[in-house]
């Protein structure tokens, strides 16, 4: 709602109100809505998942059930909600749409500054600024990653580690544990011990684990402030494409 289109209060976002027989000034409902639209746009959203919500998120067997209670309760807790999640599973399982629709919550219901980053696109951003002709500095593309109140770090372990990027992901999750801000994660790479595992192929792609990927110690920092959820199934983004051809 544009601030000069309300009604309510003429667009100064402010309205006169009576209480206990004196006037007081209370924000108008515009202001809010005004604000929550400016926090959607902050929030870094990808396109594709910009209608994610709670509301819309396919149940197809009992993880993808858990999966979605855990998200709900993540939202009525905040903010007194006390560690991160961490989604685990294949591809197109909807990890990412879970991640969003819950930052959408605390967007639409709670006006909380939330952000989503694909883990490879940080890493790319500070490499960037390694270059001579970089007019930004590591510590501009990292302010947002510390400060926002919960971040949604999408894809971790996407790429190869390096000592570098275990070093800079570390830095990043370490500084938000101790900030006590939430963060929400999710990967495609399963979080195997060392003993075999029966599950499907999709886990083990070239045999990594997340422990491969992001390092021992990163993994068992992520322990203490997220619970893991894992889901599994088919992929259904390939399924509900494929059920929408019609012939
Ligand atoms: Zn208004």
């Amino acid at each position: 709602m544009a601030e000069k289109s309300c009604s309510q209060c003429e667009g100064t976002g402010w309205l006169l109100v009576n209480e206990d027989g004196k006037q007081v000034a209370r924000r108008c409902r515009c202001f809010f809505n005004r604000q929550t639209e400016v926090l959607w746009e902050q929030a870094r959203i990808p396109k594709r998942y910009r209608n994610c919500s709670l509301g819309n998120f396919e149940v197809h067997n009992d993880s993808h059930r858990d999966a979605l209670k855990i998200s709900r309760q993540f939202v009525k807790n905040y903010p007194a909600q006390e560690v991160g999640l961490l989604f685990i599973g294949p591809c197109g399982v909807g990890k990412t749409h879970l991640a969003v629709a819950i930052i959408r919550e605390l967007i639409e219901k709670n006006n909380v500054p939330c952000a989503s980053y694909d883990f490879r696109e940080i890493i790319r951003d500070i490499q960037g600024t390694f270059t001579p002709d970089s007019n930004i500095s590591e510590s501009d593309v990292l302010a947002p990653v510390f400060d926002v109140e919960v971040l949604v770090l999408d894809e971790l372990g996407a790429k190869r580690t390096t000592a570098w990027v275990e070093e800079t992901v570390f830095y990043i999750i370490n500084q938000r544990y101790n900030q006590k801000k939430l963060t929400i994660f999710t990967s495609n790479y399963l979080d195997t011990e060392e003993e075999a595992d029966g599950r499907d192929a999709f886990y083990k792609k070239g045999g990594d684990s997340l422990v491969d990927r992001i390092g021992v110690r990163l993994r068992s920092r992520l322990y203490e402030m997220c619970k893991v959820v894992e889901i599994w199934g088919d992929d259904y983004r390939k399924i509900a494409k494929q059920a929408s051809y019609r012939f």
